[in-house]
């Protein structure tokens, strides 16, 4: 899934109001929920500390399965908080539940945004790759890996693999006050040059962060590793000059297999589609 939700206007950070205003009085009710995941972005918000149980302080937790045993009231909640991607019958039919009792749906991370690594299957299922998992196949389920908003609407999204958590506490305030977030279009490489850091395309290395929603401070390219694109295609990203210029450093196949690691294949299909 493209990131939908950003901002057209570089200059300018601005909210839009969501149709049905959290009331301020009460703590908004909010659930935090894993699909199928490795449920690292879930840590991801763990590894903030201090500074999470300060934004834990401000709601009503009615359910995280990560931290707590008990089963899910069920009652209404102003945020849902959802990771990883919907694989099975019984993800499917959570995130559908959710949904309706949620005046907000929010997801964690690449899985839910653009399918993820779980993704990489569609583009070889040809090869059928599930006979590598599994020894017995028989009463395997091996449906075709969609993301979140191929089965409900999704109000806003945290992008990466894992998110990046101080991203999490920018935005989340907003969406506490019923407001969505506009994130202004940036590529990676705006954080990288802030870095000092030297482009890896200089030195005929290939790199995807002119054309990959900033946010994640590039920790890649600072790493002298090429941005592989897990945050997603910008709005405006040149999927066109990025493949023109990766020509020179990679090979067509060696393109298509980096963009499906992180689930970019498909929207750089859609992209290129619209072209
Ligand atoms: S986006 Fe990455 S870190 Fe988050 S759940 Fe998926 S694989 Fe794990
Ligand atoms: S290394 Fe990558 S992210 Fe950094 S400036 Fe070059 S292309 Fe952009
Ligand atoms: S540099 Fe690219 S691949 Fe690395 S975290 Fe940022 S968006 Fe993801």
């Amino acid at each position: 899934m493209e990131n939908k939700n950003q901002n057209e206007d570089p200059k300018e950070e601005k909210v839009s109001i969501a149709s049905e205003p959290i009331k301020a009085e009460a703590k908004p009710k909010i659930a935090i929920v894993a699909l199928t995941s490795c449920e690292g972005c879930q840590f991801a918000l763990l590894d903030l500390g201090e500074k999470f149980l300060e934004l834990v302080e401000k709601v009503e937790m009615i359910d995280w399965g990560m931290i707590e045993d008990e089963e899910d009231p069920g009652v209404d909640l102003d945020i849902a908080i959802v990771e990883g991607t919907p694989i099975t019958e019984e993800n499917v039919e959570t995130l559908k539940k959710l949904r309706k009792r949620s005046k907000l749906l929010v997801v964690l991370g690449n899985c839910a945004a653009m399918g993820g690594i779980p993704e990489i299957k569609n583009y070889h299922e040809g090869k059928n790759t599930i006979k590598h998992v599994y020894r017995y196949i028989q009463g395997i389920e091996n449906t075709e890996i969609k993301e979140v908003d191929n089965f409900v609407k999704v109000d806003f999204v945290f992008p990466g693999c894992p998110i990046t958590a101080e991203e999490f506490l920018k935005y989340f305030p907003d969406l506490l006050e019923g407001r969505i977030p506009d994130r202004t279009d940036q590529p990676v490489c705006v954080e990288c040059k802030a870095k000092g850091n030297r482009c890896l395309l200089l030195d005929n290395k290939p790199c995807f962060g002119p054309m990959i929603q900033g946010g994640c401070d590039a920790v890649c390219p600072t790493s002298k590793m090429m941005c592989q694109g897990c945050r997603g295609l910008r709005p405006k990203g040149n999927v066109k000059a990025m493949r023109a210029t990766l020509k020179k450093m990679m090979t067509d196949e060696e393109f298509e297999n980096v963009t499906e690691i992180f689930g970019l294949r498909d929207d750089i299909s859609e992209r290129e589609s619209k072209m």
